[in-house]
């Protein structure tokens, strides 16, 4: 099988095209000196730029003016795009080297842990902005009285899995669990299939999260099999909860057998299952891939998800079912360490209440519309010299959600060395190495931003010159 990697697990060292650095020479696209100079954005326009604006708050408008000024600098000299004047001076304010940086995902992982998981939608960054400041994240401002904080976030969650009777949000999925536990189970036992005892990534292992709580574990079954009758064989007075988790990022395939919620919901506990990938219903493109609400319908007292994989929202974890057991965890004194900030909320009901997610997208994009893409920024990139061509390409959900599915995917094949040039660009783009060439997957780049992949490519210095 042909190795897939992230050019982010390349390692140093590798010959050909040079970095690209700010200080790398980039042709003018389509035109003389003088046509470059006049597409050099002007000062003032540059300073309402939310970005640039908000750092003069920040900065004082002289600091602000030297970065715009040596940015428009370097696009005079060629040595950056036009286009490139604001992130540039961007780049240029003091404070921001080492910091985050956005980047393009193009390596076809839908979900890509390294690069934050789930991309905000355009609502949600919007959201994010309007709560910065003060809100009515704790207050009805009709009567003037404290109100429960989050209310409208949870309304919207409610809305869309009508098989929950409560919701309740924490920082991420790994502490949804542990609250679930805690609340419920500590000083007591989970009941778990040995089948089930996953870990999710970077070393975190489920069962030792559990047992950091005070849990105690009550392993049953095995590896590849698992029944109901195993999971009532080890009820008793000490049972907390049944779990069941989703393994999400493996499968186990042959001479397997799991329970159905449904044949545990009966047995007189409550049974908590961690889907992981947060889709709330189900979806036709992962018909495999566990939901809130037919998990809650099939008999689950509580399920937890992550706010940032499939559900396409900023990291949060998700509690939802029997509202008893939800008033529990929400009331329990480690719910408030666990607590999202006001930002979390926003971002998360603009997600549930705005039109479809870049992961949405991301996932039922036409494998047709995705070709026609990479063929066209192909026709471009290639009459001006690119050693580029479209192919074919599988893409997958990745971040912890629906393995071993692949998304039929359009893709950029480029020199290998391309993978350490474009990750050092201006605006970083990350892609994945197979078969000795630097493929740029299409799947979780959105449409528009086309021009600014087409934009990096061209700005890497291409070894005939
Ligand atoms: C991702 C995942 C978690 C952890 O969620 P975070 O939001 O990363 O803390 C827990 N369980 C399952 C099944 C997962 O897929």
């Amino acid at each position: 099988m042909e190795q897939r990697r992230d050019t982010v697990e390349r390692r140093p060292g590798t010959t050909g095209p040079g970095q690209c650095r700010a200080d790398s020479p980039v042709r003018p696209e389509g035109g003389d000196a003088t046509d470059v100079r006049r597409r050099i954005p002007r000062t003032d326009l540059l300073l309402r730029d939310p970005r640039l604006s908000e750092a003069v708050g920040r900065l004082g408008a002289d600091v602000v003016k030297a970065a715009v000024r040596q940015a428009q600098q370097r696009a005079r000299d060629g040595r950056v795009a036009p286009e490139e004047v604001p992130d540039t001076a961007l780049a240029l304010l003091p404070g921001t080297a080492g910091g985050l940086r956005p980047v393009l995902n193009a390596t076809g992982v839908l979900l890509h842990t390294n690069l934050g998981r789930a991309p905000l939608s355009a609502a949600a960054r919007q959201a994010l902005a309007e709560a910065a400041g003060p809100t009515d994240v704790e207050l009805d401002l009709a009567t003037g009285r404290r109100a429960r904080r989050g209310r409208t976030a949870l309304a919207a969650l409610r809305e869309r899995v009508s098989a929950a009777g409560a919701a309740h949000v924490v920082n991420n999925g790994a502490a949804a669990l542990v609250l679930a536990a805690t609340a419920l189970a500590a000083g007591r036992e989970i009941v778990v299939s040995r089948g089930e005892m996953v870990e999710i990534g970077d070393g975190f292992r489920l069962p030792d999260l559990l047992v950091s709580t005070g849990a105690r574990l009550r392993e049953v079954g095995t590896t590849n099999r698992t029944t109901a009758a195993d999971y009532a064989d080890a009820i008793g007075p000490e049972t907390g909860f049944l779990l069941k988790v989703h393994p999400s990022n493996f499968r186990i395939t042959g001479f397997t057998r799991a329970a159905e919620v449904a044949e545990l919901a009966g047995l007189g506990v409550p049974v908590v299952v961690d889907i992981g990938s947060g889709l709330l219903a189900p979806h036709p493109a992962l018909p495999e891939e566990p939901d809130a609400d037919t998990q809650l319908r099939a008999g689950a007292a509580l399920v937890t998800a992550s706010g940032d994989k499939l559900l396409g929202g900023p990291q949060c974890g998700l509690l939802l079912g029997d509202p008893d057991l939800v008033r529990t965890l929400a009331r329990h004194p480690l719910a408030r360490a666990l607590r999202v900030d006001k930002l979390t909320l926003a971002a998360l009901e603009a997600t549930l209440t705005g039109p479809p997610t870049p992961t949405a997208l991301g996932l039922t994009a036409d494998p047709a519309r995705l070709r026609a893409r990479a063929e066209r920024l192909t026709g471009a990139l290639a009459a001006d010299g690119v050693d580029v061509r479209a192919v074919e390409s599988a893409a997958t959900v990745g971040g912890g959600g629906a393995p071993g599915v692949t998304l039929p995917s359009a893709a950029l094949s480029l020199p290998e060395p391309y993978a350490v040039a474009l990750r050092t660009c201006a605006t970083p783009v990350v892609g994945r190495l197979e078969g000795g060439r630097c493929l740029l997957d299409l799947r979780a780049v959105p449409e528009e931003d086309d021009e600014r992949l087409a934009r990096a490519i061209r700005s890497v210095p291409r070894r005939e010159e």
